[in-house]
């Protein structure tokens, strides 16, 4: 075992409300999942603090607004830079408070600089629709007003900035409420935006799971930008309808990876294994159904389960070296995950994984279950956890309808050699991305976003960048 980093301090930690870093209300304790101890504790916002907060953005917006696009976009990049050169210091926070491995935050935190650096590249130029003797039309795009973003807590970074930068860009002010579970790195990712931005212009608040209603019907909030899942985003919408307020909500997922039978068994597995374990499958866009055509099942299968066999010596605490594989974020996830295998034992067969872990840390091992029927919870639900079933088809036909059989519509997956067939299987998904003989490829050039109740609207894009804006079309007469 690696030296543990000492905990944080009480009082390392302060919300960001109107350019100033302050103490919350109250605190409470955020728990390392590795040791289930307690890491640090976490200041702790009010109704009065959130009040202030969304005030205090209320008061920036007018300046921040009338700020050149390519001063908001250099402040943006200086963020970037932040929080590259603190990486050091950022990274066994996330790891401490989200349990991945230390390697799994540093790319975390660069991916967040890169996302901000993408949003940084653009622009939200005027349009000319018509002009002609007559008539002059021009569109253009304007902020809506003070954003708040609520995030989850398997990519707490990446989320936070992934809104934050093109609702500043846009010309927006932010609210910033992570969730209660991993608010520590964004409080920090709050301290540097204190010495970059102009007071109001970001501030970001901690709560106890209690100020997410309060935020998402506050009558001087524009938009909500909702990372989380399905079930809380029904209540953001409902909440927001009183005023009308926008929304882009990126919900939950259950994605199918669609393995052809064409496949090297050997070359595709590790790929899959991956779709499906990356950050313990704590991801909404993890492949969490796998399909696999019957011609090539067994053999694919025998690789996974070797692989998650060997991955078991992986799993451990993040700060140690050589660990791949952190544990589930909380309890609360922890116990349903190992509801979910307890669940599937009974249907199906656990090829790899599915024994408990002895002693402390929400660990779960990489886990294969086959044999399951689709009905099985562990197949209709998202299983949010590195849990895998692997399921066998024999037409493409079935198993399209079979992957389009869910509430879901986030991501998918298709694997084959031939990439004509490949095309029309991914032409045939519903979902708001389809990757094949990849997954996870997120450029910041690239929307993705869901279909059906895997929510609307997109992130990342040009189009990421728009859904903080509004049109305005001016249309005028020439003669
Ligand atoms: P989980 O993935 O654990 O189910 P949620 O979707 O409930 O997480 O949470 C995602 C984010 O939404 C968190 O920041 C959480 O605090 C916040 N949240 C929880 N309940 C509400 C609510 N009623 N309104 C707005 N935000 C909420």
């Amino acid at each position: 075992m690696n030296a543990q980093l000492q905990p944080a301090q009480d009082g390392n930690f302060r919300l960001l409300i109107g350019g100033k870093l302050v103490a919350g209300a109250s605190s409470f304790d955020v728990i390392n999942p590795a040791t289930e101890e307690v890491y640090a504790r976490c200041p702790r916002a009010d109704l009065q603090q959130l009040n202030q907060a969304v005030a205090a953005a209320k008061a920036a917006f007018p300046a921040w607004k009338a700020t050149p696009l390519a001063e908001r976009a250099r402040l943006l990049n200086k963020l970037a830079d932040a929080i590259e050169s603190h990486a050091a210091e950022l990274a066994p926070i996330l790891t401490q408070e989200q349990g991945k491995p230390l390697g799994g935050a540093h790319f975390e935190l660069a991916v967040a600089a890169g996302n901000i650096r993408g949003f940084a590249q653009m622009d939200l130029p005027e349009v000319v629709l018509q002009d002609d003797a007559t008539t002059r039309i021009i569109r253009q795009r304007l902020p809506l007003g003070v954003v708040a973003a609520i995030t989850p807590w398997n990519f707490p970074v990446i989320m936070m900035v992934t809104k934050l930068a093109p609702a500043l860009l846009a010309g927006n002010t932010i609210v910033v409420k992570p969730a209660p579970t991993t608010p520590l790195t964004s409080l920090k990712v709050g301290e540097l935006c204190a010495e970059i931005f102009p007071p109001g212009v970001v501030n970001v608040i901690a709560d106890a799971n209690d100020l997410g209603g309060a935020l998402t019907s506050h009558p001087d909030v524009a938009k909500i930008a909702f990372t989380g899942s399905t079930a809380t985003g029904r209540k953001v919408m409902a909440s927001a309808s009183a005023t009308l307020k926008r929304l882009t909500l990126e919900l939950g997922g259950n994605d199918a990876a669609i393995v052809l039978d064409d496949v090297d068994p050997k070359e595709v597995a590790p790929k899959l294994f991956f779709a499906a374990m990356v950050n313990s499958g704590q991801v909404c866009l993890a492949a969490k159904r796998i399909f696999i055509h019957e011609k090539v099942y067994d053999a694919v299968v025998a690789e996974l389960a070797q692989i998650a066999e060997g991955a078991a010596n992986l799993v451990g605490n993040g700060l140690n070296e050589g660990v791949q594989f952190g544990p589930v974020q909380n309890r609360m996830q922890f116990e349903k995950v190992r509801g979910l295998i307890e669940d599937a034992r009974k249907q199906g067969k656990v090829l790899a994984g599915g024994k408990e872990h002895q002693g402390k840390g929400f660990f779960i091992y990489p886990t294969v279950i086959a044999g399951l029927p689709d009905s099985a919870r562990l197949v209709c639900e998202e299983q949010f956890g590195p849990v895998m079933p692997v399921l066998k088809f024999s037409t493409i036909d079935e198993a399209i309808e079979r992957a389009n059989n869910s509430e879901y519509g986030l991501g998918a997956t298709v694997w084959a050699r031939d990439i004509n067939r490949a095309l029309e299987v991914a032409n045939r998904l519903e979902t708001g991305t389809v990757w094949i003989n990849k997954h996870l490829d997120l450029p910041p050039s690239v929307p993705y976003g869901g279909v059906k109740q895997s929510g609307f609207g997109v992130e990342l894009g040009q189009q990421g960048l728009e859904e903080f804006t509004q049109i305005r079309v001016i249309n005028m007469a020439k003669a």
